[in-house]
């Protein structure tokens, strides 16, 4: 089932629960806006390249729309659109002040030199400016992209619009970036992921770990729970998979990564086919990566009695079905990535104040907001009777269309 689909029925279902009129349905699945573009840029060697650009921009009715940027050959409208309005329910899981929308470029960065990707992401920003802004839109790095995207959006975007750095997130620091935001995701997949398993009863250092992407968000993630000792057996990324029974040394995994970026040859674990990561012999498994890498042809393998979905949609609906007919308690992406976002608002919120917070007020307050969450969500599960997936939504759809409601519809 596609990403689009995939997303239009869980949200469905949600608005089912919660018996919402079908006109109001209608409206809040409808994007606000869908942007595409082209652009085309001269490669270093002189000759034109064009690239197709998507912003897709979900819902404002809880404020300015949010999302990253993604730069990945498979980007294409559906998904974009599905991400879009994935973001407009996170953001009001997490209860911050904004809306849902993505971008994306469809090419492959790595074939990319810095200098095209440099012109490439300028000519987008050229394209979309005057539909992004502050308190309009508000772009972010996603798969692909990084701070240094984000820094030349806003160089782009500030030759129109004069300096204007809340206008991305994730940012350099040194450019008005927040400290923590590089490793928010990953911190709140760990603050999200102690919440369920202390919920169960369980803990980090009694489980054993698979996680699926070793980019920013798996790595992060793997090195927060290794730190308080969770054994992390299995990883995986586009260049290989390794696993050891006894746990991974995620900062001497790390530090092979930098040094020849790949996990092949790492001398202190096993090599393994990337394919059997996510069925690997683990009690929790964190896919990091890709959507729709559980589907109905590997679901019935899974071994983890836990998934957190750090990746946006990982689980299809086919494979969300077999895994709660076996049991296995998952914790959906519109909550357990929202740490990324989360300290995107504190950095939009210090960009306002003109004020720097130091790291531990970022991590304290991810904190507070991730807990807060979770325990917004156990209250949708029990009101409703409902999974975690369906007590997030129901409590992401409830608060949007409570601010589409008080905003009204007069022309
Ligand atoms: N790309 C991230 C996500 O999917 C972060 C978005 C943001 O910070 O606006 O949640």
């Amino acid at each position: 089932m596609n990403a689009l689909a995939a997303t239009n029925r869980n949200f469905r279902h949600a608005s089912r629960i919660l018996g919402l009129d079908s006109k109001l349905e209608k409206s809040l699945l409808i994007p606000l806006r869908e942007i595409k573009v082209e652009c085309t840029i001269p490669k270093d060697d002189g000759s034109l390249a064009s690239f197709v650009g998507f912003r897709i921009q979900h819902d404002n009715a809880r404020g300015p729309m949010k999302g990253g940027i993604r730069y990945h050959p498979e980007v294409d409208p559906d998904e974009v659109n599905a991400l879009a309005q994935l973001m407009t329910w996170k953001s009001a899981v997490a209860a911050i002040p904004y809306g849902g929308a993505k971008g994306g470029i469809g090419c492959d960065p790595r074939e990319l030199s810095t200098s095209e990707l440099e012109r490439l992401t300028r000519v987008f920003t050229q394209k979309i400016h005057d539909l992004i802004g502050i308190h309009r839109d508000v772009p972010a790095p996603d798969m692909g992209t990084n701070s240094q995207t984000m820094a030349w959006m806003l160089d782009e975007y500030s030759k129109f619009h004069g300096h204007s750095p809340a206008v991305v997130t994730g940012k350099p620091i040194d450019l008005g970036g927040s400290l923590g935001r590089e490793a928010a995701t990953g911190l709140g997949v760990f603050f999200a992921t102690e919440a369920l398993l202390s919920e169960c009863g369980k803990s980090i250092p009694e489980m054993k770990f698979a996680i699926q992407g070793f980019g920013n968000v798996g790595a992060w993630t793997a090195k927060f729970i290794h730190g308080v000792g969770g054994k992390v057996v299995a990883v995986s990324d586009i260049t290989g998979a390794v696993k050891n029974p006894n746990g991974i040394d995620i900062p001497a995994l790390l530090k092979h990564k930098e040094t020849t970026q790949s996990l092949k040859d790492f001398q202190g674990a096993d090599a393994m086919d990337t394919n059997d990561l996510l069925v690997h012999e683990c009690d929790v498994l964190i896919p990091c990566a890709l959507g729709g890498v559980l589907n109905k042809e590997n679901a019935a393998e899974v071994k983890a009695k836990f998934i957190i979905e750090a990746a946006n949609h990982p689980t299809d609906p086919e494979a969300d079905e077999i895994l709660s007919k076996k049991g296995v308690v998952i914790l959906p992406d519109i909550y357990a990535n929202s740490g990324g976002v989360t300290v995107s608002y504190f950095e939009w919120v210090q960009n306002i104040q003109g004020f720097m917070w130091d790291e531990e007020k970022v991590n304290c307050e991810l904190k507070k907001y991730m807990m807060k969450s979770f325990h917004d969500i156990k209250a949708m599960c029990q009101a409703h009777d409902c999974s975690l997936r369906m007590g997030a939504f129901t409590l992401g759809v409830n608060r949007v269309a409570h601010a589409t409601l008080l905003r009204g519809w007069e022309a």
